[in-house]
């Protein structure tokens, strides 16, 4: 058992200098050499093994996607660090997340801010992720099944918005739940190919500013009926 801990540890310590050095190498696009000490904290202290299938124990921390069932991925480590990073995430926060799949991402957050509201639009893994986050204590995440398209407007206005399925096109009612000066974080471009992760700033006028971060690779957002993505210009 000390053993097992032990190895955990170092997996986890592993896991954290490749992202810093991830960080460091890539900051010449992104243009952080290093993410907020209180996002790093949120990655020691979260338990990504509990979020991984058990066949897969063993690559927990490794900096890579895993699946999870379904055709769905938990996103690689460095990935959730950027993406919670470029949010910037403050304590009296509120965060809007589309795509909880395996609910990691929304407890990193749940580290950081006041409370993450998660849409999944697959029934059963919004299940599960609930039933996970709660078993693991987190009290303030909120996840429903629904299709994140267009935003959670009941608990709206929220002051970050990450969406962690690739869109390609983002919902006047979805830009409309985030607050003036607010930040959106989403892989923005045509599924099964590279997106461009963007950074979307609504300013104190309401007007959004967008820049492309870095290439990345996510599952398609889907449509309602779960297995097409949606179409170039739809909504
Ligand atoms: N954030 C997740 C990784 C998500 S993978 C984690 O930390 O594990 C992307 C997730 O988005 C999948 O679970 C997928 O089912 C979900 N998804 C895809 N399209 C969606 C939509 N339109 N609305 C809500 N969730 C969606």
């Amino acid at each position: 058992m000390v053993q097992a801990g032990r190895m955990k540890v170092n997996k986890l310590e592993e896991m954290l200098h490749t992202i810093d050095a991830e960080a460091r190498a890539t900051a010449f696009l992104t243009g952080r050499s290093s993410f907020d000490c209180r996002v790093m904290e949120a990655l020691e202290q979260v338990p990504r093994s509990a979020f991984v299938p058990p066949e897969l124990i063993d690559y927990a921390y490794d900096n890579r996607p895993l699946p999870i069932g379904r055709g769905q991925t938990i996103s690689q480590p460095y990935i959730v660090a950027l993406m919670t990073d470029l949010l910037e995430p403050q304590p009296s926060q509120t965060i809007l997340e589309i795509g909880t799949g395996s609910g990691y991402q929304a407890a990193i957050l749940a580290q950081l801010v006041q409370h993450v509201y998660s849409l999944e639009i697959i029934p059963l893994l919004a299940v599960e992720a609930a039933a996970l986050l709660s078993r693991l204590g987190y009290a303030n995440i909120s996840v429903q099944a629904g299709n994140g398209h267009d935003g959670w407007p009941e608990h709206a206005p929220y002051d970050g918005i990450i969406m962690t399925a690739a869109a390609t096109c983002l919902s006047p009612a979805l830009l409309d739940q985030l607050k003036p000066g607010g930040r959106l974080v989403v892989p923005f471009g045509r599924p099964h190919m590279t997106q461009d992760l963007l950074l979307v700033e609504k300013d104190i006028d309401s007007k959004f500013h967008s820049r492309k971060i870095l290439e990345v690779a996510f599952v398609p957002m889907m449509d309602e009926d779960h297995d097409s993505a949606i179409t170039h210009g739809k909504g």
